[in-house]
């Protein structure tokens, strides 16, 4: 095995996140550095709820060319940054700092982030098309389900129901998202029971499951009542990537339903964050593709 070249003139990214470790973004970013012939290398940087200002003062200060942001902090980072692409402050987190210099080398730390439009390349690219207009059913109000809810708002979906386990977070979504008139009257919450989620589906084209329900170890869970077809006509898009395949897919599968795994998303939103730092102009889709290579054989796949 050839060890990776690090040198002086190695560049820096990494993953600030609590926790961090299991994460796949190191192995997809250093192969895609690898493949690209990029003296780049991406490390996981454990970073504790409550420090994240003086975690990304510390990468400006060790020249760290960015970072991904994940849970706890893609909120929490907004407010030390130096400035924030619209589309991040409208869906409310960042999860890509791209940092720069000014001329007397003073740091310029800009927030974006990739996942909504990971998100809508995946959806794409499982055979759905957003601007066709259908109704969406959105399950989960967290970070993750807010750049859904963002992406297929931008992309021209028709009608999207949010149901969450904590109404109160569903709502607090819509509100936020909603506050862009155009997009309010598409917009609207409920409660997650088996009865609003089957009845929302029933007049749905796409069913997105951006809850941790179905994750490793859980992976007997699954949003859906186990039991209950799932419509033919929906599309389940589920954000959970470990296992590739979820209960909740298994079961689109059995019904009839299309079925999109999550890793599309992870690694769609991690190319857009190494063309962000690199600035290449690079292919966006063959840095997924082959970073999706590298995220299967690690998952044993
Ligand atoms: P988060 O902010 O912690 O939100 C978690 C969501 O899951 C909340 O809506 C929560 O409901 C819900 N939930 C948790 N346990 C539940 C249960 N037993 N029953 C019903 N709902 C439950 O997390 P996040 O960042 O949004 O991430 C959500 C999922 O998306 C995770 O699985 C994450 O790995 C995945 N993700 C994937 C990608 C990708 O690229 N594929 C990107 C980002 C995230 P309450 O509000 O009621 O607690």
């Amino acid at each position: 095995m050839t060890l990776p070249r690090i040198d002086g003139s190695t560049q820096l990214v990494g993953l600030i996140g609590w926790p961090v470790e299991h994460s796949l973004s190191p192995v997809m970013h250093n192969a895609a550095f690898d493949a690209l012939g990029l003296n780049w290398r991406y490390v996981p940087l454990p970073v504790p709820p409550g420090r994240v200002e003086s975690a990304v003062g510390g990468l400006a200060a060790l020249g760290f060319r960015g970072a991904n942001v994940t849970v706890p902090h893609k909120q929490a980072v907004m407010p030390v940054l130096s400035s924030i692409v619209p589309s991040a402050s409208a869906l409310g987190a960042v999860n890509t700092l791209v940092i720069g210099r000014r001329e007397d080398g003073t740091p310029i730390i800009g927030g974006y982030n990739t996942d909504d439009k990971g998100f809508v390349g995946a959806l794409r690219q499982g055979g759905y098309e957003p601007e066709d207009g259908g109704n969406g059913v959105v399950v989960g109000a967290g970070g993750a389900a807010r750049a859904v809810v963002f992406g297929l708002l931008w992309s021209g979906t028709g009608e999207i129901t949010v149901l969450n386990r904590t109404p109160e977070r569903a709502q607090a979504l819509v509100s936020d998202l909603g506050s862009h008139r155009r997009w309010s009257p598409r917009l609207r919450a409920l409660p997650l029971t088996p009865e609003t989620l089957i009845e929302s589906a029933r007049a749905a084209d796409l069913l997105v499951n951006a809850t941790t329900v179905g994750m490793w170890p859980r992976v007997d869970g699954s949003i859906w009542p186990i039991g209950v077809p799932i419509p033919t006509r929906l599309t389940v898009f589920d954000l959970v990537y470990n296992p590739l395949e979820t209960r909740l897919l298994r079961q689109a599968r059995e019904s009839g339903a299309r079925a999109i795994d999550g890793l599309g998303m992870l690694v769609r939103q991690g190319a857009l964050a190494l063309d962000l730092w690199t600035n290449e102009g690079l292919a966006v889709g063959e840095i997924a593709a082959l970073m999706r290579a590298a995220c299967e054989q690690a998952l044993g796949r």
